[in-house]
């Protein structure tokens, strides 16, 4: 067991002695566990730490002061949700004892366990935890860069909000019998079921507000996550609002022109459209890349067991980053394996053994006002630690057919879901 200051942390805290942030663990501490990103891995995972490793000196980095979520951003979308209800701060985790700090991790030196930010700082850890999410893959799309999503917002990385409530907006100023276009990615990306929740959600408004209005949704697959019971809830609560396009009837968008708002698919054709939604392919943020820890898919591989990327000791990256195996890229999943990376990286920290992994999953999604389904699933890794698998009749998804009352409940299930997996991460 380790009683001492690790000396990788003295060494960085000779170094690195004029600068302000904490660089090192202090007497009552045993380790520096330093997380890149406040999001749903990151901020979990340094909240649990202090809370369940007090001994643990934990940092985190993020850019911003205020974290806008992407859960209920759909709800925000279809105006039954406000942007403020979904933003949330870091003082409860700087109560519980985390140092955060608002700055970009810009560069991580694996060999010298040290991490650069763009004000200049550098951290040393002796541990990492790396939630930075997602990158878009700008020109997947042709046409479609970071200036045309000013007029065809993704609102799939919210930032500050301000994509969210750009294509809110849009949904406002549309006319009555404008048609509203989504371009939807193939597999892997960010929340499975997220872009059926927004055409449901969108659909809920324009029935609310704009009855003339169409939903087109072009789809570079051709099955989705709970599709029977989002198809069935479309044809009971919005008949003839949506049409919902598959890849093999050419759902594929391949090329956009932001300027007429023309979403082109592959056997090209063109559609123009008076509000475009368009999500495009996604990989590993940027820093996971430019260290090096993505392999030719654009995420990162990890150890299933203790999330420690494949090509680098210490680092664990959590969240949609990683190849999670069966598991889809959820702000849940993201929550429930940053507490395992954080173990893990507390248990080697100590010498002891890593504790047993298991993960979980529920997926609600909004269809209407109080409307609500959800799917469950619960992973381990396999026993040879190789790769996680699903605990096979441990899961369930709501049933079909006819069921207000159902739907109600899991409607309320699922802001209850939201109120306490924030609170988690929040502290
Ligand atoms: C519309 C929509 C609806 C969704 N609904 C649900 C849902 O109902 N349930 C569910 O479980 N999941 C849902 N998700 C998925 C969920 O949002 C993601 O899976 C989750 O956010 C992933 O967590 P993360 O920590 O990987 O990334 P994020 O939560 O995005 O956090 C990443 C953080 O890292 C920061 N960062 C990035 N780069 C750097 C850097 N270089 N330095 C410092 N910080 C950096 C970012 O600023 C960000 O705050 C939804 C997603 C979308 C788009």
């Amino acid at each position: 067991m380790r009683t001492a200051l690790p000396r990788r942390a003295l060494l960085a805290a000779a170094a690195l002695a004029p600068l302000s942030a904490p660089r090192r663990a202090s007497a009552q501490t045993q380790g520096h566990l330093l997380v890149i990103g406040g999001g749903f891995g990151g901020a979990t995972a340094a909240g649990f730490a202090r809370k369940r490793y007090p001994w643990l000196q934990v940092t985190l980095v993020e850019p911003r002061t205020r974290f806008v979520t992407c859960p209920y951003g759909n709800l925000v979308i279809g105006g039954l949700r406000q942007i403020g209800d979904i933003t949330h701060g870091y003082d409860g985790l700087r109560a519980r004892g985390v140092t955060v700090l608002h700055d970009w991790a810009t560069g991580i030196d694996a060999a010298s366990r040290q991490v650069r930010l763009a004000g200049g700082q550098t951290l040393s850890y002796d541990k990492l935890i790396l939630s930075p999410g997602i990158a878009l893959r700008y020109g997947a799309v042709e046409g479609y860069d970071e200036a045309a999503s000013e007029r065809m917002p993704h609102a799939w990385v919210p930032g500050d909000g301000a994509q969210t409530l750009l294509l809110r907006r849009m949904l406002e100023e549309m006319p009555d019998g404008g048609v509203v276009g989504l371009a939807i990615p193939a597999n892997p990306f960010r929340c499975p079921p997220g872009p059926y929740e927004r055409i449901s959600m969108i659909a809920s408004y324009l029935k609310r507000q704009k009855p003339r209005s169409k939903i087109l949704a072009l789809d570079a697959k051709d099955a989705f996550s709970k599709q029977p019971l989002f198809q069935d809830a479309w044809n009971e609560l919005y008949p003839g609002i949506i049409e919902w396009v598959p890849a093999n009837r050419d759902g594929r968008v391949v090329r956009v022109d932001p300027r007429e708002r023309v979403l082109e698919t592959e056997f090209g054709e063109k559609h123009r459209v008076a509000v475009a939604n368009v999500i495009p392919p996604q990989s590993a943020a940027r820093i996971a890349t430019e260290a090096g820890l993505t392999d030719n898919t654009g995420w990162v591989p990890v150890n299933p067991r203790t999330f420690e990327a494949r090509a680098a000791q210490h680092i664990h990256v959590v969240g949609d980053a990683n190849i999670p195996g069966p598991m889809p890229k959820s702000g849940y999943v993201a929550n429930t394996t940053a507490k395992q990376a954080v173990a893990a990286a507390a248990a080697a920290l100590r010498g002891e053994p890593v504790p047993e992994a298991v993960y979980y999953n529920t997926c609600y999604s909004h269809v209407g006002e109080g409307y609500g389904i959800s799917v469950v699933n619960i992973y381990r890794p396999n026993t040879e630690g190789t790769a996680i698998a699903e605990v096979p009749n441990a899961g369930g998804v709501s049933p079909r057919g006819q069921n207000p009352e159902q739907r109600r409940l899991e409607a309320i299930y699922a802001d209850a879901w939201y109120e306490s997996i924030t609170k988690d991460m929040f502290a």
